[in-house]
């Protein structure tokens, strides 16, 4: 199985050289050539099947360069010990055919960590193949929980450096704290005066700069990306949705060949382009629901195909979602074009010149036989959370908040009653003040550890050790940068 550009079609290269590499060097996304199709009988097969035997199925499918020994032992390094909960994605019965998938039991409480603890097997496997004993050096854009999840993933992985950018005020205090008391020997993070969008546009800058990967080489280093333009951040993100359709089906709430509807919280179009890539392999799916918050970019461009990125940036309770340039659509875009990477580059073109682009109609009739969109506000968000703790007795975050409450209007303007699996992206408890104001008690304090009690003892459900044991924790990480200091900042961290 062979990976291209999304810029450049007639590039083929293998898994391994498009994990090592991230991004290609004309700026393209690396994509599979063919995806790869399922029959009945696998699905059947992953019924009784364990997590991490369900991740080595459909893994082996993607990265054919990888031996069955190495994801043997990625998939248990990743999902055997660093997940809380036994299924490590419980699906969780919310009411009737409606359920919530949780991919927040990993070791940062949010669902990053569902790829970002495989990554590092995945890279330092396809960078032994590719790289020659150069050091990989990750630089991570975040608007939240990439950040942290990704600093815990690379922690003294050895032959690797892992630095990290976020907005300065554009992540949670709990995400913050989560980033700023980092341990490790090989991590570096700083805060930058801008957006989530500009800590992207700078990471990327540097990212396909020659003269900055010149330097690098110079000093047997090379860039990688745990961004989810990375396709190693994308390929463990395809194996949650089987594994929740399996346990739909273990659960006798389908029998299989179904279809289920997925309403997904977006921001950079990762996650739910991995359940695009899950329906294309033959998963039965009626409709991906994409749920966006004020920042609502791609409801409008999947209700009319045009895609304006010149607006108003919003800062939301659902901050890993405030993000106006989706990277990912990019993927999905290639796909329903045929791989036709000039058709690809002309809208990039004209996005990153004029702000905007339109697609044809043929493409947008493809894109709306997929997907559905809807968005929603921070007051509508904290409603949602209230009424679904209030009515069924369930505690979600924000983002969460945010796809339940799109997937009830879903369903309630259109009558579709598809069993419907609604993806859960974080613990409630990264986003303690905006969860107790949904519950309709004003945040008591600005301390976060006081508010988590708070949330606690209000809801009874307890919070996960890995954020209480933070109380206390002395920052260590404290620097702020200009947007156009970015890449000084990388150079003193990396002492070159
Ligand atoms: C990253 C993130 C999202 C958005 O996921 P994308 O893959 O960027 O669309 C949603 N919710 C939470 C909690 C996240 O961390």
């Amino acid at each position: 199985m062979n990976y291209t550009s999304t810029r450049n079609n007639t590039l083929s290269v293998s898994s391994s050289f498009a994990i090592a590499n991230g991004i290609s060097t004309e700026g393209g996304l690396f994509v599979p050539t063919d995806i790869p199709k399922v029959t009945a009988d696998f699905i059947e097969s992953l019924v009784p099947m364990t997590y991490i035997e369900r991740a080595r199925k459909v893994l082996s499918l993607y990265l054919t360069d990888f031996t069955d020994e190495e994801i043997d032992e990625d998939t248990l390094g990743a999902y055997s010990t660093g997940f809380t909960h036994e299924k490590v994605a419980p699906l969780v019965n919310l009411h009737d055919n409606i359920n919530i998938l949780e991919l927040w039991h990993g070791p940062t409480c949010a669902f990053k960590d569902m790829a970002l603890q495989l990554l590092p097997y995945l890279l330092t496997g396809s960078a032994e193949r590719m790289s020659d004993g150069k050091e990989t050096v990750i630089l991570v854009a975040t608007s939240g929980d990439t950040g942290k999840a990704a600093l815990e993933g690379f922690k003294d992985v050895p032959g690797t450096k892992i630095l990290v950018f976020y907005p300065s005020e554009g992540v949670s205090a709990m995400q913050k704290l989560q980033m700023t008391t980092q341990q490790g020997s090989n991590v570096g993070v700083c805060a930058i005066k801008g957006n989530f969008d500009d800590a992207q546009t700078g990471v990327k800058t540097i990212f396909t700069d020659p003269a900055v990967k010149e330097k690098l080489l110079n000093n047997n280093m090379a860039f990688s990306s745990a961004n989810s333009i990375n396709w190693g951040r994308l390929v463990p993100q395809i194996v949650y949705y089987f594994s929740a359709y399996a346990d739909m089906i273990a659960s006798g709430q389908i029998v299989n060949g179904e279809k289920i509807n997925f309403t997904v919280p977006t921001g950079n179009f990762g996650n739910i382009l991995a359940a695009y890539y899950a329906m294309e392999m033959g998963l039965p799916v009626n409709k991906l629901i994409c749920a966006s918050n004020a920042n609502n970019v791609l409801t409008e461009f999947i209700n009319t195909g045009r895609y304006n990125r010149v607006r108003q940036f919003h800062t939301t309770v659902s901050p890993s979602m405030d993000i106006l340039v989706s990277s990912n659509l990019e993927r999905l875009l290639f796909h329903l074009s045929g791989d036709n990477s000039e058709e690809i580059k002309a809208l990039f073109s004209a996005l990153s010149e004029k702000g905007e682009y339109t697609v044809s109609d043929e493409m947008l009739m493809k894109i709306q036989k997929a997907f559905a969109a809807g968005c929603c506000d921070d007051t509508d968000t904290k409603k949602t959370i209230g009424e679904t703790f209030n009515s069924y007795n369930y505690l979600s975050d924000p983002h969460t908040g945010v796809a339940i409450n799109v997937y009830n209007e879903y369903r309630a303007s259109t009558g579709d009653n598809t069993p419907t699996v609604i993806v859960s992206t974080a613990s409630p408890y990264k986003f303690s003040p905006a969860v107790l104001e949904g519950l309709g008690e004003a945040p008591s304090s600005d301390d976060e550890f006081e508010l988590m009690s708070a949330l606690d003892s209000i809801s009874g459900v307890p919070a996960p050790a890995k954020l209480t044991e933070l109380w206390g924790a002395k920052p260590r990480f404290t620097d702020i940068c200009e947007k156009d200091e970015m890449q000084g900042i990388v150079f003193s961290m990396l002492g070159i």
